[in-house]
């Protein structure tokens, strides 16, 4: 059999970013972005091998955006397509895996939109415009949470009113659970240890940020909860606050529950600490510059991690190594080692050499001697979304 040719979409509102991955080839023989759908200024960037390319698509929907993609894509993978992969934010209590997509689990993704009102519908719009397009291939959901299902109840429920989570589903779902799954597979291969039988704390660190506790490949506990802004400091997310903050400020500057949220989302974490930018490349070029905010956000922002990692320890029986991954995770060096320097008590000591060297996508082991082991481990979502595609083609 040759080898097989996946497209994973991952649609936001106004955007779709696709790869098309081979399951023989590292890289991906072509991948892009569509954005501001819905727009006159919509467009459609391709990248391959070759080069890099823009389409511009005035007023494209994630339909037409997609009737644009197909044929580039049919074309880079010899005229044969064997499935599509979505990734779908909100599985709710509903998938603990990934799913085959039919009328059922559609239905299934519909009754999550409460819980993600604005991810599941753009994941909903893109996997229409998608089957509509190629009604022939199999179509495979897979989810951010489901990755989390495995947590106990004493790490997935929050201590408020009984009835909230029986009749509302307001309990801890964790995020980015298709990245926790591939990174600690990943660690524990590199480590030469079976993923069946090992424990692992995972930071994944990108716009978005958490950690995780990855027990024989299950999750554990996972920083993120009913929705993605619970847990470390972020990009332009807070991560935990007091959560009479929004009491207190509708008390004090009348501000509505509506303004709140958006500033808790957007408006804070390294961008609103810094007041500079949520982009930690640009903070730590102005923090070696002496810039007071941006060395405040990066403080803040590593002790937190720390703190959060510490905690994720009470998942673990044993530690088999704590894996970096995600845009910072991967590249940033003094994140890393300043991260570390909180978690003496744990024993970690980093070695610079090892540490400088992992940027990137150099994957590798950070530790000095004697200390648990620290890996740097490229995360790949696309990839794993293939791979569950193929699994559930193949089954
Ligand atoms: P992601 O969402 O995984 O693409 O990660 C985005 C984050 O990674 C942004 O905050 C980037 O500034 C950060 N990042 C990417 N490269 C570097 C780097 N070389 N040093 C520090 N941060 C980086």
């Amino acid at each position: 059999m040759s080898a097989r040719n996946i497209l994973v979409i991952n649609c936001g509102s106004s955007s779709i970013k696709f790869a098309l991955v081979n399951e023989a080839q590292s890289s991906f023989p072509l991948q892009g972005l569509a954005e501001r759908l819905g727009s006159p200024e919509a467009v459609i960037h391709f990248e391959n091998a070759a080069g890099k390319e823009s389409l511009s698509v005035p007023d494209a929907d994630h339909q037409a955006a997609l009737a644009q993609i197909l044929p580039r894509v049919e074309e880079a993978a010899g005229g044969h397509l064997d499935g599509i992969g979505h990734r779908v934010v909100h599985g709710g209590e509903k998938f603990f895996a990934s799913t085959l997509l039919n009328g059922d689990t559609l239905a299934g993704i519909e009754a999550n939109i409460q819980l993600a009102p604005l991810h599941n519908p753009a994941n909903l719009s893109g996997i229409h415009a998608a089957m509509n397009l190629f009604p022939e291939l199999p179509q495979v959901g897979v989810f951010d949470t489901a990755f989390h299902q495995s947590m106990p109840e004493h790490a997935y429920r929050y201590a408020v009113p009984d009835l909230l989570y029986k009749e509302y589903g307001v309990r801890r779902y964790g995020f980015h659970g298709t990245s926790h799954r591939y990174v600690s597979k990943r660690a524990a291969e590199l480590a030469g240890l079976p993923v069946e039988n090992s424990s692992w704390l995972v930071a994944h660190l990108g716009n978005g940020c958490s950690t995780c506790a990855v027990v024989n490949g299950e999750s554990r506990d996972t920083s993120m909860g009913l929705t993605p802004l619970e847990g470390l400091v972020m990009g332009t997310r807070s991560g935990d606050v007091d959560p009479s903050l929004h009491n207190f400020l509708h008390n004090t500057l009348g501000w509505e529950l509506s303004k709140i949220d958006a500033m808790l989302n957007k408006e804070s974490g390294l961008k609103g600490l810094s007041g500079l930018s949520n982009d930690m490349r640009t903070l730590t070029e102005a923090r070696q510059a002496g810039h007071p905010g941006a060395t405040l956000a990066f403080e803040v922002f590593c002790y937190r991690l720390a703190k959060s990692l510490a905690a994720m320890g009470c998942a673990l029986e044993q530690l088999d190594g704590l894996v970096f991954t995600g845009g910072i995770g991967e590249n940033s060096a003094v994140v890393r080692e300043r991260t570390l320097a909180h978690l003496k008590l744990l024993g970690f000591k980093v070695d610079a050499e090892a540490n400088a060297r992992c940027t990137r996508g150099v994957a590798g082991e950070i530790q000095a001697a004697g200390s648990p082991r620290i890996l740097v481990v490229p995360t790949n979502e696309e990839r794993q979304i293939a791979l569950d595609t193929l699994a559930l083609l193949d089954a």
